[in-house]
């Protein structure tokens, strides 16, 4: 099946390889224990139809740790992960642990939530917003490369704009000042402490993060595909009437039950 997809996937760039051959949102390493993954993974590179393999994840924590591992060698290359100015610190001596060991690192989530089409206030005389979070992450040696999202062409600009910068964290005022206008609205997609505190079990950090590529990116499509891939047992079905364990437990006053129902309200087919 892999091999199908890879097949399909050249076909459509009328290319012989790809630079990179990566498995999304990996929880946990059980998909590169399987054996039909794994040596698929090595073949694809002896044949030359892929340069380098590797997985993204929302949980660095555990798989950030676990991919050093000596016996994912063969199979782990690069790896995309989450890291932006409000809550990449943390991670770093994991990324740090990953890099050492010659795995690539691709950031994603770069500009932590990017109010799309409400930046315009987070401006200085010398950069945007999106240039001073691309520049902090970039100033980090141990990320090789970061990702981007685009919705529109001005941001191409704004981006092109960044490149052949300096990375540097020192002039971090803008930077300041949208973490001071989100603290108590931006879910940190690292952070998992509200889900322990649910006695239903919903998968809070991915209805949350949903939430951020409908409302904050403005991914209406890619919101509602992401949502209705997740299981249905860990959707928000019991949060209605619930006392909100939630909400009470995050510690940056996030009105995380009400973003639930509404998230799923909206994008509930
Ligand atoms: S509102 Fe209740 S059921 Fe819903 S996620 Fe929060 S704690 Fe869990
Ligand atoms: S809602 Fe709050 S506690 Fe839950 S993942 Fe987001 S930031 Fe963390």
């Amino acid at each position: 099946m892999i091999s199908n997809m890879l097949e399909s996937s050249l076909r459509k760039l009328r290319s012989d390889y790809v630079d990179g051959l990566f498995i999304h949102s990996m929880e946990n390493m059980d998909a590169l224990q399987n054996d039909a993954v794994f040596e698929s993974f090595v073949r694809f590179k002896e044949e030359g139809k892929v340069r380098f393999t590797g997985f993204s994840t929302h949980n660095e924590r555990k798989t950030l740790v676990e991919c050093v591992d000596p016996r994912y060698e063969q199979v782990v290359d690069a790896v995309m992960l989450r890291y932006n100015h409000m809550e990449g610190e943390p991670i770093e001596p994991l990324i740090a642990a990953m890099r050492a060991r010659g795995i690539g690192t691709i950031a994603m989530k770069t500009l932590a939530g990017g109010k799309h089409g409400r930046l315009e206030r987070f401006v200085n005389d010398r950069m945007t917003y999106p240039q001073a979070a691309i520049g902090w992450v970039l100033a980090n040696d141990d990320i090789d490369c970061a990702v981007l999202s685009m919705d529109s062409y001005s941001l191409v600009d704004t981006y092109v704009a960044a490149s052949g910068r300096q990375p540097q964290r020192s002039d971090d005022s803008l930077l300041r000042e949208y973490r001071d206008a989100v603290d108590h609205t931006y879910c940190r997609v690292t952070c998992t402490s509200c889900e322990i505190s649910c006695p239903h079990n919903v998968a809070i950090s991915d209805v949350m993060r949903h939430n951020m590529y409908l409302e904050d990116y403005r991914q209406r499509r890619k919101a509602m595909d992401s949502y209705a891939s997740l299981s249905e047992q860990r959707k928000p079905f019991p949060c209605k009437g619930c006392r909100g364990y939630c909400t009470e437990a995050c510690p940056y006053g996030l009105p995380v039950q009400d973003r639930l129902l509404r998230t799923h309200q909206l994008l509930t087919v």
